[in-house]
């Protein structure tokens, strides 16, 4: 089938919104029509040439839609389904799946730009198209292996339902299920995109007594505030480690990079107490490294803990994650700056990148 995508040939380069054709789902595999899909920051990782997967490439690895039609072979979802797209989709059987963390699942031994089988779907002539996180979202439809489409309660809205797949999930998850926030305690959230405040409002549902925010921008000081931070501190005007540590007696009990930045990194090291969780959730350029002293890491016990996805269950979590926003206990709504058309995907990354938006959604009709 025909269908309209952004195609990413080359970084430094606006995206192309073009027709494509599209292969059927083989074995195990789904289309989904695509109701809508983030502009997250990780796709622009590519497009800036910070991330080097092969390209062309469809981007986009936040999105919702309804199942169109099935593969062989899939017993998950069928036609109709309402599904949020799941861009770690698992093998279901290995160490990591088994054992509950299923986002360390690569699901086959292919790169994760191909199809399981280690094919693309997607062609432009003869030329084969790559897919983001096995996701390509940034189309009217999706080819998606099975566990990577995971079906949802058809009341919550599709329009907003893409920010579950990523930004809501890997913050929430970062606090809830990675660091495993505790009631009453003091965090710190480094950067107040559309991650970090998912962050803030995690700690603020795992019932953290103090959440300070972090950014450069006053326009995302303000988002923080309405998400769940009791404090905010303006990074532009300097110093904010020595802050931090002011405000919070040496430090808080659990720090959060949300930008993926070795400087920032290193000030939540620094910025957390002793005996306590710092974590990076930021996805960083592939050659940026940090500097942090040795010797303190023994000495103070503090943890550096990795969360990727929120450490996330998608199929137990991407779920729960929509009942809390039913409940009106997540805040999602208050997330959506910003619809554009897929055709006008390079507005909204400029939009992105000029830190005017907190999240913006493309709709593709
Ligand atoms: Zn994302
Ligand atoms: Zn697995």
């Amino acid at each position: 089938m025909k269908v309209k995508a952004a195609v990413c040939y080359e970084p430094h380069a606006p995206l192309v919104v073009e027709e494509l054709e599209l292969d059927e789902p083989k074995e195990g595999e789904v289309l989904v029509r695509i109701a809508s899909a983030g502009v997250c920051h990780s796709d622009y990782h590519v497009m800036k040439g910070e991330w080097n997967p092969p390209l062309p490439m469809v981007l986009g690895h936040e999105g919702a839609g309804v199942v169109e039609k099935v593969g062989p072979g899939v017993t998950l979802s069928q036609p109709g389904d309402h599904v949020i797209l799941n861009f770690r989709p698992n093998c279901g059987w290995c160490k990591f799946c088994t054992g509950g963390r299923p986002v360390l699942c690569n699901g086959a031994s292919t790169p994760r730009w191909f199809m399981f089988d280690g094919s693309v779907r997607l062609h432009k002539g003869s030329t084969d198209i790559h897919h983001f996180a096995r996701v390509a979202c940034f189309a009217e439809y999706a080819i998606v292996p099975q566990s990577g489409a995971v079906p949802v309660r058809k009341d919550m809205p599709l329009d907003k339902a893409c920010l579950v797949g990523c930004s809501v999930m890997t913050g929430v998850g970062a606090a809830i299920n990675t660091a495993k926030v505790t009631p009453g305690s003091s965090v710190l959230v480094i950067g107040c995109g559309g991650v970090g405040l998912n962050v803030i409002q995690g700690a603020r549902l795992a019932g953290a007594d103090r959440i300070i925010a972090v950014d450069m921008l006053e326009n995302k000081l303000a988002f923080a505030r309405e998400f769940g931070a009791t404090d905010i501190i303006d990074a532009s005007k300097g110093e904010t480690v020595e802050r931090v540590l002011d405000m919070t007696d040496g430090g808080v009990d659990f720090a959060f990079e949300a930008i993926g930045y070795s400087k920032t990194i290193e000030q939540a090291y620094t910025a957390t107490g002793v005996g306590g969780t710092m974590t990076v959730v930021g996805m960083a350029p592939e050659d940026d490294n940090i500097t942090i002293s040795a010797l303190d890491i023994p000495r103070t016990e503090k943890t550096i803990k990795g969360s990727w996805y929120g450490s996330a269950r998608p199929w137990l979590d991407l779920p729960k994650m929509v009942d809390l926003y039913m409940d009106g206990k997540l805040q999602i709504d208050e997330m959506v700056s910003r619809y554009y058309p897929l055709d006008e995907i390079n507005v909204a990354y400029d939009a992105l990148a000029n830190g005017e938006v907190a999240r913006s959604i493309l709709q593709m009709n």
